[in-house]
């Protein structure tokens, strides 16, 4: 079975109908949240995303605060300013489908969250030393997280929580997982790590392997709707350089 991993859409629709094309065939989906903020799509992206087979996804800081879950002050200016238009564009019954997704969510051997096993909206995995102080917060053998949108994996050696290391991911090298790992597939809707395309893992349960894969999409398109919605112009431009 060939399953999908995606994170951090943030209502960029062209990015996400470009990774759902780029990833066939695949059997299911795993979502780690942000399906929505900063984009202009918010509730195709989301109406995507609920057509498709086998969906697992849990929340996100953005899910939850246009929710009312969390306080919108935490988030900073052009954050805010997206949340409020997203407010006024939302439908219903995609905010109720929002309200469904749980915080984290427990596989057989896999756990998702959005930002960490301790702090699943919250807090970002974005170093070892983070990496470490989390390695006990999960039972399962890996966990999946998204929220920094840069693709990574940190590996624990051993038993010990002292011996973690970060490793990149290399687009179409496949790899197994033999310890302990928190994986991070990246961000389909606004990438961060200076490569702008979507990026995604494939899990395939039949060869236990992983690749990390990125799909380039027509990012002009999505700009020219941001800056049509009127929403803050940083979003449009930062989505060419990926930062
Ligand atoms: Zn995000």
């Amino acid at each position: 079975m060939r399953t999908l991993i995606i994170s951090d859409i943030h209502a960029n629709l062209t990015a996400l109908l470009a990774v759902l094309k780029d990833a066939q065939p695949f059997d299911q989906v795993w979502c780690l949240g942000d399906v929505i903020g900063y984009g202009p799509d918010p509730n195709e992206c989301i109406e995507r995303l609920r057509s498709l087979r086998r969906l697992v996804c849990v929340k996100g800081n953005h899910d939850a605060a246009i929710l009312g879950e969390i306080d919108v002050q935490t988030f900073n200016y052009e954050a805010q300013a997206s949340l409020k238009w997203l407010e006024s564009i939302l439908s219903l019954n995609n905010r109720r489908w929002l309200e469904t997704l749980p915080e984290r969510k427990t596989l057989e051997n896999i756990s998702l969250v959005h930002g960490s096993p301790r702090n699943p909206i919250w807090e970002y995995v974005t170093d070892v030393m983070v990496a470490r102080a989390n390695m006990s917060s999960f039972d399962t053998q890996i966990c999946l997280i998204g929220h920094t949108h840069i693709p990574s994996i940190f590996l624990m050696e051993g038993d010990s929580e002292n011996a973690v290391r970060l490793n990149s991911l290399v687009p179409g090298e496949p790899f197994k997982i033999i310890d302990k790992a928190i994986v991070n597939p990246g961000s389909v809707g606004q990438p961060r790590d200076y490569d702008p395309r979507a990026s995604y893992l494939i899990f395939d349960d039949d060869t236990d392997q992983w690749t990390h894969h990125r799909a380039a999409y027509n990012i002009p398109e999505v700009q020219e709707r941001i800056l049509e919605a009127g929403l803050p112009t940083r979003h449009a431009f930062r989505l060419e350089a990926g930062w």
